[in-house]
């Protein structure tokens, strides 16, 4: 039981997890709320439990050796440049590196409008930090990417979201969204959109609709947010042409070296509009004063010592086998009623479960036979989500893929069987489960 103060507030004994300071918090910060899928995630972290749930690259598929050497050698030559302070807006020749490497997508940029940041979900704090004021609109994919959401909320953003289907955003979805919200007077500060192998979705936009969707958006005065982290992890070996390659003054780009290297240097970036940009730098000083320049020459380094795209072959090789092992056990494996996205490349599957089945009361469950997920609702800033499941096929060895979709089409077929049982007044036991952590991302 919580005691009492003298102000009669109550204090946390100790280890308990009551909050001395809820009443002195700001009001975006009730928009921070951790999740209570965390505790059920650290049961799904032991090595018994398959996860399907975590978005971490699989890392050891790069050379590690060569980067510690890399490392060490940056270190001893450039030292007391590596570990100094650096510019607000990134080391400039990594700004040139950057812009070698968003080439591949389509896009002449100027290095002089690229900011380097910790990681594109940075950037994402950064452009809402900018643009958002308590209750503004953004537009967004539904389902849309979890840490985006949860950075929309913490700016109190009001976020609507855009429909989406096998060929990624639909077009009529967003021009009726756009007219609707302007007839009623409301301002649309951007559209956030991952039109490549999205998170959580698995689809990517097709050609076609990137024009349409540039040309809505140019209409109506909407400025998009390009975020894309995937679109060199293309299974057929393709590369789509990124919306910013078409329309440079309205289209804010976000990359990241997370799937094509490793996550763990933390490097990311925004190539934005002059103006915008001048913000972006004056938003990042005041938030870390500078990027580590540590991590961002051993990333230079990286690029211009290594076989880049060689390695992000390698991934992409990897990738495909492990999403082709969850297609295929999915396929084979899974009961009637239920139907998932085939990614063309990235990290996930969207699996819908059947009517009156929801994936937050099956987690627990799942979690007991030893196979993670994560449930549809956290990519949702509007309660939808409840049929759906994030399935990761990144990290796991395709056998332990297999064993995953095994163990999970046995909890579904359990669900499903008992619904026949006790009808659709099934006694539920909530899972109490909502937005996943970061790990999960
Ligand atoms: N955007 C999307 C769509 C992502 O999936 C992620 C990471 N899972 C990020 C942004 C953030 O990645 P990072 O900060 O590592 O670049």
């Amino acid at each position: 039981m919580p005691q009492e103060s003298d102000h009669g507030q109550a204090i946390a004994p100790q280890g308990s997890r009551i909050d001395a300071y809820v009443d002195r918090y700001a009001a975006r910060a009730t928009g921070m709320v951790a999740s209570e899928v965390r505790a059920l995630f650290a049961v799904a972290s032991r090595p018994e439990v398959v996860s399907l749930a975590g978005g971490m690259p699989y890392v050891t598929a790069l050379p590690l050796d060569v980067v510690g050497e890399l490392v060490a050698d940056l270190v001893a030559r450039r030292g007391p440049v590596a570990l100094q302070y650096g510019s607000g807006q990134g080391d400039p020749h990594l700004r040139e590196q950057i812009c070698e490497v968003m080439r591949l997508e389509g896009i002449e940029a100027n290095s002089n409008d690229v900011v380097v940041t910790v990681g594109s979900q940075q950037a994402l704090d950064l452009i809402t930090r900018v643009f958002i004021d308590p209750g503004d609109v953004i537009l967004a994919e539904g389902p849309s990417y979890v840490g985006a959401l949860g950075t929309f909320s913490a700016y109190q953003a009001r976020v609507i979201h855009i429909a989406m289907d096998d060929e990624g955003m639909i077009p009529e979805s967003l021009a009726q969204t756009i007219y609707a919200l302007k007839t009623a007077g409301t301002r649309i500060k951007f559209l956030y959109t991952i039109p490549n192998f999205h998170n959580p979705a698995g689809v990517t936009l097709n050609t076609t609709r990137r024009q349409q969707i540039l040309e809505i958006c140019q209409r109506a005065d909407v400025l998009i947010v390009e975020d894309n982290p995937y679109g060199l992890l293309g299974f057929e070996g393709t590369t789509m042409r990124a919306l910013r390659a078409d329309c440079p003054d309205g289209v804010v780009y976000l990359g990241s070296f997370s799937k094509t290297l490793a996550p763990g240097f933390r490097v990311g970036w925004a190539l934005a509009p002059h103006a915008i940009r001048d913000k972006l730098v004056l938003a990042m000083e005041s938030a870390v004063l500078s990027h580590s320049t540590f991590t961002q020459l051993a990333v230079g380094q990286y690029l211009t010592t290594q076989p880049w795209r060689q390695q992000i072959k390698t991934f992409r090789e990897l990738y495909c086998e492990r999403r082709d092992a969850m297609l295929g056990a999915l396929e084979a494996m899974m009961p009637a009623g239920c139907s998932w996205t085939r990614p063309a490349g990235g990290f996930f599957v969207w699996a819908t479960l059947p009517e009156g089945l929801d994936a937050k009361v099956l987690l627990p469950r799942a979690v007991a036979e030893r196979v993670a997920f994560v449930p549809g609702a956290g990519f949702y800033a509007d309660g939808g989500g409840a049929r759906n499941m994030r399935l990761s096929y990144c990290y796991p060895e395709p056998e332990r893929i297999r064993e995953g979709v095994r163990r999970l089409a046995g909890v579904i077929e359990q669900e499903m069987q008992t619904r026949e049982t006790f009808g659709p007044d099934a006694p539920i036991e909530r899972g109490g489960v909502d937005t996943p952590g970061p790990d999960l991302a």
